[in-house]
């Protein structure tokens, strides 16, 4: 029989980052009983397979529902986290809902924020001009909806959770993420006194409930009972599931749309012969969701129709790093927040930001790229600059001298603690030394003055091993993971 195993009789170790600084001791694994973790990498793997923690496997499209499916990669335990600093991501969430809504406001700000990023970008400058065109025909978006993402990193030197970004198209895993968070919580309601674990601190996570919440109450404000929601879907989608957890839609992707959907006379939307009140992207927000010129009439289709669009151009806009940038310069915040404490919260989570027309910032990453990551205006992992190629792309773009510097922005980075966790991916567990990521949902809905939704939804851990400097899940960095309180 296996010995009772605590974590207190675990070994707590300091483990020495990178750059040599000491970490916090963290949950070491070393002791670990070898046929307990087999035992709890078997029920984890059942358990996904019965509730649905599954995505689509790399042989199939994800046209057909129900085949080729294996679960989505996840941690086998949760990731210790600070109470304090939880609760301080869920206090943000309404505040920075409100502070995009705002945003998304000011036309001129979007607009001249981003004109030396749309001269150096092609793909940002085909969305400001759809941006443009709906001023020009003096568009107006009465029922606003937001399901945004707000992912943070703590950072261990300053003990301070700092944003990485806020997402505000295609915030995906609400749907898988609040699975994981129940799968960590069975998990230690059967192994917990094993490892002195209490599953009552891996907080609850409703984040795919609320999110349909939110979609089914912009529908009711829409106020057509025949009309439904539809999401925009890439063609080959693996995370179908995730998008499937949130309700039963129709399913287009951009080219269908633009072969089947017609604006009526009143402005609404038809596809396919079926009214649709509210547009949810779960595609458009990269170059590659957009081959032909068919999907940008489509994307400009959508945005004219007077559906719900979950996101608006405005704040697909808002959503950009160049915007996250500009948000984090002196006295912006103040042109849209009024509550001095709300910005000061606001402020608290914004890590070193800046634009590469500085060039003492530019110089200070040429000598030391290690401490700044480079962003283009890009979603879904897998576009940042990082380390010695920092340094390189920084001196060619000297050398060049032209207008391209304005794709990027560069930014502090942030070396979260280090623990030792089990990884599952294609059924095999491996452990790793690892950093996580916590992204906390954010929902928000409103119909011209009155706010029906303003809230937090939820959350979506995401751990890597250290070794790696990219994040995200789909792009094959990072595997699913929930949170322990301490
Ligand atoms: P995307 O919109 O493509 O997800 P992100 O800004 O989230 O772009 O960057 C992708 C990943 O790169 C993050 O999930 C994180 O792992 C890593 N990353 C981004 N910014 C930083 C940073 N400032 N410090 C450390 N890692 C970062
Ligand atoms: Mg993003
Ligand atoms: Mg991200």
């Amino acid at each position: 029989s296996s010995q009772p195993l605590t974590l207190k009789s675990l070994k707590v170790r300091a483990m020495d980052t990178q750059e040599g600084v000491p970490s916090m001791p963290s949950f070491d694994f070393h002791g670990i009983d070898q046929k307990l973790v087999d035992r709890m990498v078997y029920d984890s793997l059942v358990w996904s397979s019965l509730h649905g923690l599954v995505v689509g496997d790399k042989s199939r499209s994800g046209k057909v529902p129900g085949v080729g499916m294996v679960h989505a990669p996840f941690a086998l335990l949760p990731m210790p986290f600070p109470e304090t600093h939880w609760k301080q991501a869920c206090e943000v969430a309404p505040i920075f809902n409100e502070l995009v809504d705002r945003v998304s406001l000011d036309a001129k700000f979007l607009q001249d924020s981003l004109s030396r990023t749309k001269k150096a970008d092609a793909f940002t400058s085909r969305l400001l001009d759809i941006h443009s065109k709906m001023l020009d025909i003096n568009k107006k978006e009465e029922i606003r909806l937001g399901l945004h993402r707000s992912d943070y990193m703590l950072d261990e030197q300053t003990k301070s959770l700092l944003q990485i970004e806020m997402n505000t198209i295609s915030s995906s895993f609400a749907g898988l993420s609040s699975l994981v968070s129940d799968l960590h919580r069975s998990l230690l309601d059967n192994y917990g006194k094993l490892l002195n674990l209490d599953s009552k601190r891996v907080p609850g996570n409703t984040a795919a409930s609320q999110f349909a919440d939110a979609l089914a109450k912009a529908w009711t404000e829409y106020n057509n009972p025949r009309s439904t929601v539809m999401v925009v879907a890439q063609a080959d989608e693996r995370n179908m599931y995730d998008q499937h957890w949130l309700s039963s839609f129709i399913r287009k992707t951009l080219a269908e749309i633009d072969a089947e959907g017609e604006l009526q006379a009143d402005g609404s939307l038809m596809v396919d012969g079926q009214a649709i009140s509210v547009i949810y992207f779960r595609a458009g927000y990269t170059p590659t969701d957009y081959p032909s010129e068919s999907e940008w009439r489509a994307r400009l289709l959508l945005e004219q129709s007077s559906a719900v669009k979950c996101p608006s151009i405005s704040y697909h806009l808002v959503g950009t790093k160049k915007i996250q940038q500009e948000l984090a310069k002196p006295n912006v915040l103040e042109r849209f927040v009024d509550n001095k404490e709300d910005i000061a919260k606001l402020r608290k989570c914004f890590a070193g930001l800046w634009s590469l027309d500085d060039s003492d910032i530019v110089n200070k990453a040429i000598e030391t790229p290690e401490l700044f990551v480079m962003k283009p205006q890009r979603e879904g992992g897998g576009n940042n600059i990082y380390g010695n190629d920092v340094r390189e792309a920084l001196k060619a773009l000297q050398k060049e001298g032209t207008e391209e510097d304005a794709a990027y922005i560069l930014m502090q980075r942030i070396f979260p603690t280090v623990f030792s966790t089990f990884l599952l991916r294609d059924g095999i567990c491996h452990k790793d030394d690892a950093i996580s990521e916590l992204g906390i949902y954010g929902a928000y809905l409103r119909n011209k003055e009155r706010v029906i939704i303003n809230e937090q939804c939820g959350y979506l851990m995401r751990t890597k091993v250290s070794s790696s400097d990219e994040g995200g899940v789909a792009a094959g960095f990072a595997v699913l993971d929930s949170l322990y309180l301490t």
